[in-house]
């Protein structure tokens, strides 16, 4: 693309056949996305949602700011991103405590939480999930998932 500043490798966010794609940039903004023709996996090709996605970027419907509809709230409220990870955090803390087993009921260690679980998404690539996968280990969680088709 000629018009273009610069061009980044991206892969598809939509699904988990992970096309590749060659992102277009001019003054800082996505003006063109197209298939790879060097990934092995897709070969320049995009289905029409893949080659529609710079409109995931440039969209006018998408959203650029956090939203938080509180309990029995109808109307949502813009938060900063500060604000709604340390809600985010606060609220996995208090699920892990809350649904926590230290022992079974013979006095077995148990050393588990059964207040959170993990599902994770076919457009995670390896290094996420395993990332993920270390954290809800780590926060003692068993229901760790991935619904990955490939
Ligand atoms: S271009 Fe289509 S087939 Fe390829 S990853 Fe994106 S959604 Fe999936």
């Amino acid at each position: 693309m000629a018009r273009a500043d610069r061009e980044a490798r991206s892969v598809c966010p939509y699904c988990a056949v992970g096309c590749g794609q060659r992102v277009y940039v001019k003054d800082d903004r996505v003006i063109q996305i197209e298939g790879d023709p060097d990934s092995p996996i897709s070969r320049g090709r995009l289905c029409p949602k893949g080659s529609a996605s710079k409109q995931l970027v440039t969209g006018a419907h998408r959203e650029e700011h956090v939203l938080y509809r509180p309990a029995y709230g109808t109307e949502w409220v813009r938060l900063d991103l500060e604000v709604a990870m340390d809600m985010v955090a606060d609220r996995v803390l208090d699920a892990r405590s809350k649904g926590w087993q230290e022992a079974d009921g013979q006095g077995r260690r148990l050393r588990r939480t059964m207040g959170i679980a993990s599902l994770g998404g076919a457009t995670l690539d390896n290094e996420e999930n395993y990332l993920i996968k270390k954290l809800f280990t780590a926060l003692g969680a068993i229901q760790i998932e991935n619904q990955a088709r490939i």
